[in-house]
């Protein structure tokens, strides 16, 4: 690995007063390119522009992946990476997918902590905030035939996370577009399905919604996911998620949410969700909670749900009383390693990893 330090640090104490989410970067990146059937040499180097020209592959066919993962400062000055091995494995499920080559271990998890260890100053250690990390790799191939590129460019970046305080947002459920379809790349972190979902958000919005909660494509009649999240839905005192497939996101936040409420006694059922069904609980009272799980924002719990004409009003519960709200302190708290780490998530990113 080469390491090109920044000649001056950019980072100041303010950079942790943002509001906003992914405009922050840090002092450095990595980049890898793959060229000749095989990765180069990774360099870190300081964070900056890139040099393209408008004939790059992922401009136009749009072989284009990512991951979304966090490192978080503990109150000792710890620093702590979350489950990592998971965003590893399914960016190189995703690169599959897309026809990509897979990205050596080695690269992946020696390259994100060397960054993590050289940029462990921008780590926010209050209670809540986090570095993002942003891991990304796309086709670079300056050459518009419609096939896989040849060359990639596999890259981490990092940005101050701010805290989120949780706004009340409200969702719309689809009825008429799609995020994802049997047979197509939903479950990969693939660019376009974000593309795809912009103008259905965009439409949702105009309604007085902020996301989308998504169907299934054929039916729209099964709750699938929210925004860019897993959904989990409770009703009466189950917490109910949708079986992964191959239409929605395989989220870490979804799995180790799973995990912590079975352990704090939580009955938790994974299976297929009707709208019907949550129309039906909301109109007896049993609908609870709705909310999105993912690593960005943690927990979203939704003050409103969309439904046609309809707009159903969730209860306003009490941060105690939220299963939402229990989970996401409970999983913060882990992260930051507030608490007992019994799952082994946590993995520590040791000091001086790459010499000065
Ligand atoms: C990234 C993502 C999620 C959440 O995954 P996490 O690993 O929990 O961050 C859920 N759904 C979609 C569509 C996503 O892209």
């Amino acid at each position: 690995m080469i390491i090109e330090k920044i000649k001056e640090s950019r980072f100041t104490p303010e950079v942790f007063d943002i509001e906003t989410f992914g405009t922050a970067f840090s002092d450095h990146m990595l980049l890898c390119w793959y060229k000749d059937g095989k990765w180069g040499e990774p360099i870190i180097k300081p964070y900056g522009k890139l040099d393209f020209t408008p004939a790059i592959s992922v401009g136009h066919y749009g072989q284009g992946i990512f991951e979304g993962m966090k490192a978080y400062k503990g109150s000792n000055g710890d620093v702590y990476l979350f489950r990592p091995e998971k965003n590893f494995e399914r960016l190189n499920k995703s690169a599959v997918r897309l026809d990509m080559p897979e990205i050596p271990e080695h690269i992946f998890m020696d390259g994100l902590k060397a960054l993590v260890d050289l940029d462990r100053q921008w780590v926010p250690a209050t209670h809540g905030m986090s570095l993002y990390l942003r891991p990304v790799m796309f086709a670079t191939e300056e050459a518009i035939t419609a096939r896989s590129s040849n060359e990639y460019l596999f890259a981490i970046l990092t940005a101050v996370a701010p805290n989120y305080y949780n706004k009340p947002l409200s969702v719309k459920i689809a009825d008429r577009y799609s995020r994802a379809a049997n047979g197509g790349v939903g479950f990969a972190k693939a660019a376009g399905n974000y593309a795809g979902s912009f103008y259905p958000t965009h439409l949702a919005r105009e309604e007085g919604y902020d996301q989308v909660v998504w169907t299934d494509d054929a039916t729209h009649t099964f709750i699938e996911e929210a925004g860019t999240m897993n959904v989990m839905v409770r009703i009466g005192d189950k917490l109910i998620t949708a079986p992964t497939s191959e239409r929605i996101l395989d989220g870490v936040t979804r799995d180790s949410m799973l995990q912590l409420a079975t352990k704090l006694g939580i009955e938790v059922e994974v299976r297929k969700i009707t709208v019907q069904e949550v129309y039906d609980a909301h109109k007896s009272g049993e609908l609870k909670e709705v909310f999105g799980v993912g690593t960005a924002v943690v927990v979203n719990n939704y003050v409103a749900v969309g439904y046609g004409d309809e707009r159903l009003e969730l209860p306003l519960l009490s941060p105690e009383e939220s299963y939402g709200q229990i989970l996401k302190k409970n999983l913060v708290d882990l992260q930051m390693g507030v608490s007992e780490d019994p799952f082994g998530w946590r993995v520590k990113v040791e000091e001086n990893l790459v010499e000065a």
